[in-house]
């Protein structure tokens, strides 16, 4: 494991830092009423690399002067490389170009931040184990928990692309069809067990037009961002038989606003668990092609103090998104660059590591108390709900900002 990479922006070199120099994140940014553009998380500043490309001090055909990075990323793998090179140097400590860098540095607290990329198309899996099975008891009793199919592939829907949102926007609790077991029709209401899902997501930054293999998928992911997926569970029980959820989980999710590289992440890579059957062998990762990404949820009522109710690990995934992504393409469906692949909901084991409400208070029946003496089942009208994460370095962390929404009342 790599050491803290000391910059001359000396906010950057703390052991508490969620964008040390080993970072280098990317998202899009804007202060005032200037237009949005592509920017570089560093310490407590953004490094305006859309300036800097216009001043001739990066050269990449124009691509940082977009408001999206899907240019920069349809470029490749070598010019990922030489960007995340040329900016270690240039911000590196003693570096030469520091008194022409330095107008060019932007206070964090003075910018707002934008989606970081066009999201091309939204793919949602399911793949964690704790969590597939919590529902799946919920939903159809513990004998038919895991699906007979879930141990040997990937499972998902595809989502919509459109209702991928910035964190920090907020949420409109959705109306929806509804019937609980004991009514005899359904009615229209506003979702009553509105709820998140604790997920990564992964972002596709080169095309394929046909099947590639797990190697090519790691090469073609470009880096993560955390996720919020979203979610009605009295819509989706009604709707998801036979075709999986579709208005349950259409309202909005929420993404992070910083894209943080592979090329970041790179010395935390970690194995899936150990397989329980032997997955076929287009599935099958030829190396470690997860992360160890320790993440968080807050809840915070409104005008409340914020209660940590969650904590698991990235490493819960029984499917990295390598795998998820080859999976995808095995039909001979074409992904782009932008394409989003939500990892599925991130529980763990014991019971303050489940990645959702759902199964934080088992389905409504146990619920559990926040640290104002309230408690929750579900979602109230102004709970603000924040997913952070972190991998864990020697003496720093590789952070990704906070994926935060607020929860605004049904529309009348
Ligand atoms: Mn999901």
């Amino acid at each position: 494991m790599s050491d803290l990479m000391i910059s001359w922006v000396t906010s950057a070199n703390s052991d508490h830092t969620q964008f040390p120099l080993n970072n280098l994140p990317y998202g899009v940014f804007s202060v005032g009423d200037a237009a949005p553009r592509c920017g570089v998380a560093i310490g407590k500043m953004i490094l305006d690399v859309a300036a800097l490309e216009n001043a001739g001090v990066l050269s990449f055909e124009g691509t940082l002067q977009t408001a999206s990075w899907n240019a920069f990323m349809a470029l490749g793998q070598d010019a990922w490389a030489r960007l995340r090179r040329d900016l270690t140097k240039l911000l590196e400590e003693g570096s030469s170009q520091q008194s022409a860098l330095e107008p060019h540095l932007v206070a964090m607290a003075d910018a707002q931040l934008h989606m970081p990329f066009v999201v091309a198309e939204f793919t949602d899996f399911y793949a964690g184990k704790h969590h597939a099975t919590n529902v799946g008891t919920m939903f159809r009793g513990a004998e038919n928990a895991l699906p007979p199919n879930w141990l040997h592939i990937p499972i998902g829907y595809n989502g919509r692309a459109s209702s991928v949102v910035v964190s920090g926007t907020d949420i409109v609790r959705p109306h929806g069809q509804l019937k609980s077991p004991n009514d005899d029709v359904p009615r229209f209401a506003p979702s009553a067990r509105f709820d998140i899902e604790l997920e990564m997501g992964a972002i596709v930054g080169q095309p394929s037009n046909g099947p590639i293999t797990v190697m090519d998928a790691f090469a073609n992911i470009f880096g993560y961002v955390l996720l919020n997926d979203w979610s009605a569970r009295d819509i989706q029980a009604w709707e998801y038989q036979p075709l999986g959820p579709f208005q349950a989980k259409a309202t909005a999710t929420t993404i992070s606003p910083w894209i943080v590289t592979a090329a970041a992440l790179e010395p935390f890579r970690t194995s899936t668990t150990e397989r329980e059957k032997p997955l076929l062998p287009y599935l099958q990762e030829p190396g470690p092609m997860l992360y160890d990404i320790e993440l968080e949820v807050g809840l915070t009522p409104d005008r409340g103090e914020e209660s940590i109710i969650a904590r698991t690990n990235y490493t819960e995934m029984y499917y990295s998104a390598p795998q998820q992504l080859a999976h995808h393409t095995t039909s001979g469906c074409p992904m782009r660059v932008g394409d989003l692949i939500g990892s599925g909901t991130i529980s763990g084991p014991q019971k303050d590591n489940r990645g959702s409400l759902l199964e934080l208070s088992w389905g409504g029946k146990e619920p559990f108390e926040l640290s104002d003496g309230t408690s929750r089942s579900f979602i109230e009208d102004g709970d603000t709900l924040t997913l952070r994460g972190a991998a864990n370095g020697d003496g720093y962390r590789i952070g990704f900002g906070s994926c935060s929404g607020r929860v605004l009342p049904a529309r009348k």
